[in-house]
């Protein structure tokens, strides 16, 4: 699934979408993202429909909640150094024998234990200017 990175306008703006169908290029405005990359979520996935004009409707509460089901997965991503997210024990939890592996880039791959449980987890992150503090992967992302 194509992933996407939600802009910081669409997260303070989609809340305040009214109960209403709107057309893409309004959709677009109103959550301040270009038309195209509003088409492409849509394609990956957002909600929408097609009258039988052809036309593309989004209904604004709709997508509200596609945006918040899409945030989600953020809390994995401001987890202190040395947490991760355990899949069996579904929370957070503080890894035991941690070890970081250089990925690409100024990707790290981070190794570690569960305390719980025992299960190996494995955890992206960044270079520790990125991942020692509470920038978000957005913010980070917004620097490139
Ligand atoms: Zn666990």
């Amino acid at each position: 699934m194509t992933r996407i990175h939600l802009p910081h306008s669409v997260i303070v703006k989609s809340p305040s979408l009214l109960p209403m169908h709107y057309k893409v290029s309004e959709l677009a405005i109103a959550i301040g993202i270009p038309e195209r990359t509003l088409r492409d979520w849509l394609a990956a996935g957002a909600p929408h429909f097609r009258d039988q004009h052809g036309c593309l409707w989004i209904h604004g509460r709709d997508f509200a909640d596609w945006v918040v089901g899409l945030r989600k997965p953020a809390k994995e991503r401001k987890l202190a150094d040395g947490e991760a997210f355990c899949m069996r024990c579904n929370q957070p939890v503080t890894m035991t024998e941690v070890s970081t592996h250089a990925m690409q880039g100024k990707l790290i791959m981070i190794r570690g234990k569960c305390p719980n449980c025992g299960c190996r987890i494995n955890r992206g992150g960044r270079i520790p200017t990125y991942a020692s503090n509470s920038i978000t992967w957005k913010d980070a992302h917004n620097e490139n």
